[in-house]
């Protein structure tokens, strides 16, 4: 079987250039959209990520101020800093990068973004809110997976999604928004038995564990798709995926590749919620 590459470059670019636009709309009437990225590590791959964000958002139009509290800020001060851009009438968009300063964890400082400005959706409030089915900011990655899919028309009412991944920002705001779109869902975790029966059962196969080739051709039913969130740095300096891509290939209708799948979808919507929380700004 040919496995057709689900490339996100596309798409991403379709979301940027409206994206550009609707920046451009909200400089012409008086102000950009304002993004403050926070960031309190002193790790290269959060430094790259920070500065491709801030290229990219230049890129569109939005201005993007990061605000380094040092890799041994305490939870306090990341709270206070998060809470004053939460007030802070210049700043339209918070983002915190990860990972944290040791002993500080995401669940320590995320309830501290106000969520009306949490455009990565990861404070308990938005978490809360994809929940209920209520609106709110939604964690790019997750949005970007079921954008990726309906981009390449992949059904999803009916059919069986299996999510490898529970965490607070990937997995688990996943399933909620498989379950939206009407999918059955599956999740799995360190903990399941037999990962192998559970997503060769999947029509749609999602591999969020951040783990090098942990879904493999003998985890996928042969037809099914399968789509690649993992990001993980193998030791000659790549960045790969979590999918075992040529035991997959042949096998799968479908394989998001990595890099160049999830990734810039992800992006280019953490880029439109920006200036969605700035059009809603200006509106209130
Ligand atoms: P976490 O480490 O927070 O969560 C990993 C999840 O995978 C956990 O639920 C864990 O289970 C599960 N897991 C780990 N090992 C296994 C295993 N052997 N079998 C089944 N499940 C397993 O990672 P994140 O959710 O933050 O990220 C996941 C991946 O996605 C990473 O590679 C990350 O880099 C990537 N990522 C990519 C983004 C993008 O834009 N492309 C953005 C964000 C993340 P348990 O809960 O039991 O520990």
């Amino acid at each position: 079987m040919d496995t057709v590459s689900l490339s996100g470059k596309e798409l991403a670019a379709a979301i940027n250039a409206d994206t550009k636009d609707r920046a451009a709309a909200l400089t012409g009437r008086g102000a950009a959209p304002r993004l403050a990225l926070i960031v309190a590590n002193d790790d290269p791959a959060s430094a790259w990520y920070v500065n491709s964000l801030r290229k990219s958002a230049e890129r569109l139009g939005i201005d993007c101020a990061t605000v380094d509290l040092g890799a041994d800020a305490s939870a306090d001060a990341i709270r206070q800093e998060l809470a004053a851009r939460g007030t802070d009438g210049a700043t339209d968009a918070i983002m915190l990068q990860t990972p944290l300063p040791s002993g500080v964890t995401l669940d320590d400082v995320s309830s501290a973004i106000v969520a009306t400005k949490d455009v990565d959706g990861v404070s308990p409030l938005s978490l809360g809110l994809l929940a209920a089915g209520l609106a709110g900011f939604v964690p790019a990655t997750s949005e970007a997976v079921v954008e990726l899919l309906k981009y390449h028309d992949i059904p999803l009412a009916g059919r069986h999604v299996v999510v490898v991944g529970r965490s607070n920002i990937v997995g688990k705001p996943l399933a909620q928004l498989l379950l939206a779109e009407d999918a059955t869902v599956t999740v799995c975790h360190s903990r399941t038995a037999d990962l192998a029966a559970v997503t060769v059962t999947a029509d749609v196969v999602v591999a969020a564990a951040g783990r090098i080739g942990l879904v493999s051709g003998k985890h996928v039913r042969g037809g099914a798709v399968v789509v690649d969130v993992g990001t993980n740095e193998a030791p000659d300096g790549k960045i790969v995926g979590d999918v075992d891509a040529e035991s997959v290939r042949g096998r799968a209708a479908g394989l998001s590749p990595v890099p160049g799948g999830v990734g810039p979808v992800t992006t280019a919507l953490l880029m439109r919620h920006v200036v969605v929380a700035a059009e809603n700004a200006r509106r209130s």
